[in-house]
């Protein structure tokens, strides 16, 4: 049923089985997320058992083809993550980190070999993985990154060697229960004109290798039902063929966050219309001075500015996905969604809770839960000043940033 915030009939843009794929993800929303949801937040707990669930729902890896991955379009995908999101960012953050971001990585770069061992396990969630970039003084300028790793020639010159790597990573997503790690390190490599150069590469660490830890960033405001850790990297020893080899340097780990970013894109506006729903229901019923608060202007008036700001969102995620369905899509265009949504999401969530007077503040409705999760959107993936940034770079092309 399209929700009252679709002014457009945006829905009709849909075909039957985009519909099916969003209707779906709804089902399983309303049946194992929403009646949880409250509890998980307040406990600050991740329900792995949704693990297979979602692997069993074919979200694990969706866009993803071939090694046991749905191979759907980037509409549906981008459907499916909005319902997820429509429940809890917390939950959609899990399925974007183990497809967009640690499934692409290994799809993108990793060899034949490492795409057969790891991605039909994990589109299962059989394994799980997380994805290392950030670190504690690098977050928004990832080339100042300070984890290394090198290469140990095996005895006499022969076969073997090892990667060892050294560093620290924070804010990674699911670390502390995942199986294993995608570590972007610095390599230093040998010039022709003799001198060395670093060059990102990115690493397939096992969790359980001896030197990888992982411990949960507690407490936290926003994203209360996901995990993110601090990651330490001492010693750590794998094998040669740990190193996903088609990584071409920094942009290797870039095209996967574009990935993620483009299912902000669609999730953002799923948690935007969660909270409008949420309050409209809410003001219908709701009576003061011998009135529902529905019918007051200035009530409208809110409703009216989400609804409209709702489904703007909603045609830019289309476009965008129409966009990268043909193959048409462009990095800027991706910021300007992520940049839009994630920054309407918010203003939406804080305006259906003023909506909700002092039952509001309380996890009964979900308007300041999702608000608290999107300040957490807002700044992963790129920030809001991010890709303000590249869209001015695009626009004046003049970089105002390196
Ligand atoms: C819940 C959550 C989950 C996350 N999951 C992961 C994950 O799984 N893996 C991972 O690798 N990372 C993850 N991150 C990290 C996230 O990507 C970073 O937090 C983000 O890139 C910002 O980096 P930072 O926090 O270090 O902030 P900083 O880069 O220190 O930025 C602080 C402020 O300075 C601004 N700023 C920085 N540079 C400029 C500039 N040139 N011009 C103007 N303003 C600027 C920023 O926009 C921001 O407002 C996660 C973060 C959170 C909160």
């Amino acid at each position: 049923m399209s929700s009252p915030a679709d002014l457009l009939d945006i829905d009709s843009e849909l075909s039957d089985s985009e519909l099916a794929t969003r209707d779906r993800v709804r089902e399983f929303v309303d049946r194992r997320i929403r009646p949880n949801i409250a509890r998980w937040f307040a406990d600050a707990h991740f329900p792995q058992e949704l693990v297979p669930e979602l692997g069993e729902l074919g979200l694990l890896g969706m866009h993803l083809t071939g090694y046991g991955c749905a191979g759907r379009s980037a509409v549906e995908y981008g459907l499916a993550i909005q319902e997820l999101e429509a429940g809890d960012s917390g939950i959609r953050t899990f399925v974007s980190v183990q497809g967009s971001l640690a499934m692409s990585a290994i799809h993108k770069h990793g060899s034949e070999a490492q795409k057969q061992r790891w991605l039909p396990r994990m589109a299962t969630g059989e394994v799980v993985g997380c994805f290392g970039l950030t670190e504690p003084g690098a977050g928004s300028d990832p080339a100042s990154m300070t984890t290394r790793a090198r290469f140990e020639p095996g005895s006499a010159g022969g076969e073997g060697g090892e990667w060892v790597l050294d560093g620290a990573k924070r804010w990674i997503g699911m670390a502390s229960f995942a199986d294993i790690a995608i570590i972007w390190a610095k390599v230093s490599e040998h010039q022709d004109d003799g001198s060395e150069r670093d060059r990102v590469r990115g690493f397939i660490v096992p969790t359980s290798t001896p030197g990888f830890s992982a411990v949960p960033i507690e407490p936290k405001l926003s994203m209360r039902a996901s995990v993110q850790c601090d990651i330490t990297l001492e010693d750590v020893r794998v094998p040669p063929d740990a190193l996903l080899p088609e990584n071409p340097g920094l942009s290797g780990p870039f095209v996967c966050l574009d990935e993620a970013r483009y299912g902000i894109v669609w999730g953002a506006v799923g948690a935007a219309r969660d909270a409008f729903e949420d309050t409209l229901a809410y003001a219908q019923g709701r009576e003061q001075f011998g009135t529902p608060i529905a019918g007051f202007q200035l009530t409208q008036a809110k409703l009216v500015d989400m609804a409209l700001e709702i489904t703007k969102a909603q045609l830019m995620a289309l476009r965008l996905g129409r966009l990268k369905d043909a193959g048409r899509l462009e990095g800027y265009m991706i910021s300007a969604g992520k940049l839009n949504n994630a920054r309407i999401a918010i203003d939406v969530c804080r305006e259906a809770r003023t909506v909700l007077g002092g039952n509001g503040v309380t996890l009964d409705h979900s308007p300041m839960r999702h608000a608290n999760n999107l300040e957490s959107v807002r700044t992963y993936e790129g920030t809001d000043e991010v890709h303000t940034l590249v869209l001015g770079r695009h626009i004046t092309g003049l970089a105002a940033f390196r």
